[in-house]
């Protein structure tokens, strides 16, 4: 996953394209991009609920949070390693990110047509983020800063697909809070 703002370069540390059958990775070049940062494209048109890749057989789970990592419980993440790493955040999201410590695959959520750019909503797997960023997704369900869902109000979150260890996390912090 990539936020905007990005200080120092990103390391690669696979060959690319790792996925070249479902996704494109698109590195902006136009001085009038509102953006430098890449984003991942759909290579193919994508049925709804197709598997995109599976994670589990090559990711180890380590108790490191980075901008590059997913979460996959209450306090263990994984660096996705390949070109998935562009998928970009959206609050109307394209691919779900379906994560525990031993299951772990990337999912459309709807048809994706050839080109469109594949993104997923960064607090379905995050419950605090390493690099907050303000959203510019221009979705009409657009939620603005995305921190994390420890900061994101229960009854917005529902309105997306959560990972479990999200929906525990919000159990436990409403009846903290209560
Ligand atoms: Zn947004």
């Amino acid at each position: 996953m990539t936020v905007p703002q990005l200080e120092t370069p990103q390391p690669i540390t696979w060959s690319q394209p790792s996925h070249a059958d479902v996704l494109h990775v698109v590195t902006p070049t136009s001085a009038d991009a509102e953006s430098f940062s890449s984003y991942a494209v759909a290579a193919r048109f994508i049925p709804a609920n197709t598997i995109l890749s599976i994670l589990h057989d090559s990711a180890t789970p380590t108790s490191t949070v980075a901008y590059s990592s997913v979460q996959v419980s209450e306090k263990q993440s994984i660096e996705l390693n390949s070109d998935f790493l562009f998928c970009n955040h959206s609050c109307d999201p394209s691919v779900v990110f379906d994560m525990t410590p031993e299951h772990m695959e990337v999912r459309s959520l709807r048809d994706i047509q050839k080109g469109e750019m594949i993104t997923f909503f960064y607090p379905s797997t995050e419950w605090s983020m390493a690099q907050p960023f303000d959203c510019l997704c221009k979705s009409g369900k657009c939620i603005g800063r995305i921190s994390g869902a420890k900061d994101i109000k229960k009854d917005v979150l529902e309105r997306y697909w959560l990972t479990e260890h999200i929906r525990r996390l919000k159990k436990k912090q409403e009846s903290e809070q209560s």
